[in-house]
């Protein structure tokens, strides 16, 4: 247990080096995070359940590589295979770890900052065949997965480190709003961390016991442990 905090905490340490490079999302995507910013969509707790699978995907590759490869760095083979949630009423904010495959700088940029999965794209057609109608389903039904943490916040970083051998961390910011920042940063554990800084009409999801629900809701699918503030839900 102390080492999951500890694990937890490091991230609180991180220092961040070299420059920070700026750059624009692909224009689909752009298009998708207007859609999702400015929905009427009222089931906004998604996002958690969103995250939830990226985790949960994320973690199932590390333990397949586990098995099957030796392209692990030595250091982080003892990690724990599990997912931190942390909710911070003062801060308003949100955040969700895991201690899965994690994302190179290549990666980030391909996975975070363009549309190349079926999930979305199947989104914006469906939308452009209802002539922009977003209506109360839309987003729901498809998943528009990392996207729709713009739906609740203003700020969203993620720091991440790749499981293969010899990555370096990276953070990775964002309003949203057409670009977003990638730089170099020291004391990234193997995996993903994102934080959400929520909206002024979001603060609930920074409520410990709104989320330990949600998170119930979700989790069935999910075969590894979930803390939330360090307890398991
Ligand atoms: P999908 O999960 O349908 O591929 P998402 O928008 O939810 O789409 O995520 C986009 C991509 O970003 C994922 O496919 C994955 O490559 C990467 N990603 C998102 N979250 C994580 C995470 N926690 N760890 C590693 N990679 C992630
Ligand atoms: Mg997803």
């Amino acid at each position: 247990m102390s080492r999951q905090i500890t694990l937890f905490q490091t991230y609180f340490c991180l220092v961040l080096t070299g420059a920070s490079d700026k750059h624009e999302f692909q224009a689909e995507t752009r298009k998708l995070l207007d859609i999702v910013a400015r929905s009427l969509y009222s089931d906004k707790e998604v996002f958690i359940r969103e995250l939830i699978s990226n985790c949960s995907d994320s973690l199932e590759k590390l333990r397949y590589l586990q098995m099957s490869t030796s392209e692990l760095s030595d250091t982080d083979k003892d990690t724990p295979l599990e997912i931190h949630i942390a909710v911070d009423e003062e801060k308003k904010t949100f955040t969700i770890q895991d201690t899965g495959v994690g994302m190179t700088k290549e990666e980030l940029i391909s996975n975070l900052g363009t549309i190349a999965k079926s999930g979305s794209t199947d989104f914006l057609q469906q939308l452009g065949e209802n002539e922009g109608a977003v209506n109360k389903n839309i987003i729901g039904q498809f998943g528009v997965g990392f996207y729709s943490t713009f739906m609740v916040s203003e700020k969203v970083d993620v720091y991440t480190r790749s499981s293969k051998p010899d990555s370096i961390g990276y953070s990775w910011h964002s309003d949203g709003l057409g670009t977003y920042n990638i730089s170099e940063a020291e004391g990234v554990e193997r995996g993903t961390k994102i934080t959400l800084h929520l909206k002024g009409d979001c603060y609930d999801f920074a409520k410990e016991d709104i989320i330990k629900d949600v998170i119930k809701k979700y989790s069935n699918f999910v075969g590894v442990p979930i803390y939330l503030n360090g307890k398991k839900v």
